[in-house]
């Protein structure tokens, strides 16, 4: 797990990543040109060794905290790392069913944690994605975004749980109003607040060369699906080596721009036709036969 980078920093810079043999994968994240702190946080879960919790799939999570500095750095790392926990402790499911699990204990355990001094009005975004077999599992809580790049095309797959956003479902206003809309960062969901919140589950089937992003409003204010698609076929086209390079890139280009918040992206190549194993086929390759 990544370390802050000097006391004061939030989170601070956090970066990780690794080649496998179906996929890619990478995460940077930046306090951004203009804060201090970063108050985003970003993890991974991909075992490249048998552990006591292997037969788990790959699992990736970005989350976006708010309620000040000092509360908004603690509600991403709570809802993330306890995300991560429940998914390696629990019984193995349906990817849905453990992803929704999770984020319910992840939006419980920040709930008590905002019960802690100076931490009134703590939340977080919430995005975790799973890959199993030839899909990706998405459950999702507030404005942080995942995108597929196929081809040339590059496409939302969550709802921005946000005033602005319901506004755009509605036609009320056209996404260009949105990107500029002074209600834009209001949330109408998030971890942390409402014991009920509704946690949204997105499916997508998965082929060779797709690249999914994950990534916090930062990265999204001042980038578009546009540079994402160009800027994601340097990993088809083989001129940006690796998932991570790409994450990097990303971050960069979007504190080049000015980027007025925290900075944070995932990113997901797929480079194999072959699925990842499904949880089950997995623990068939290690069930011990009867005696
Ligand atoms: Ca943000």
């Amino acid at each position: 797990m990544a370390e802050p980078e000097a006391p004061g920093a939030g989170n601070g810079r956090l970066r990780a990543g690794a080649v496998m043999g179906k996929f890619s994968w990478g995460y940077s994240s930046d306090p951004g040109p203009y804060r201090d702190h970063n108050e985003d946080f970003v993890a991974a879960r991909v075992l490249t060794t048998p552990d006591d919790a292997w037969d788990r799939p790959p699992l990736f999570v970005l989350a976006d905290g708010m309620g000040g500095h000092a509360a908004g750095e603690v509600a991403s790392r709570v809802a993330t790392e306890t995300v991560l926990d429940l998914f390696a402790s629990s019984p193995v499911g349906a990817l849905p069913q453990m992803l929704r699990n999770a984020m319910r204990a992840a939006n419980l355990a920040v709930a008590e944690a905002a019960t802690g001094k100076g931490r009134k009005g703590m939340g977080t975004t919430l995005l975790a994605a799973g890959l199993s077999g030839r899909e990706a599992v998405l459950g999702h809580v507030g404005d942080s975004r995942a995108y597929l790049v196929r081809g040339d095309s590059c496409t939302q797959l969550t709802n921005d749980h946000s005033r602005v956003g319901e506004m755009v479902r509605r036609r009320m206003i056209t996404p260009e109003q949105a990107a500029t809309h002074p209600a834009r960062s209001q949330l109408t969901r998030s971890i942390g607040g409402d014991p009920l919140v509704q946690i949204d589950l997105v499916r997508q089937p998965l082929e060779r060369n797709d690249v999914l992003i994950l990534c916090s409003d930062g990265l999204w204010d001042v980038t578009s699906r546009i540079e994402l698609a160009e800027l994601a076929a340097g990993l088809v086209d083989r001129s940006t080596p690796t998932a991570l390079a790409l994450a990097d890139h990303l971050v960069s280009d979007a504190v080049q721009k000015g980027a007025a918040d925290n900075v944070s992206v995932v990113v997901i190549h797929l480079t194999s036709e072959q699925p990842i194993p499904p949880v089950a086929r997995r623990r068939l390759l290690f069930r011990r036969s009867p005696a």
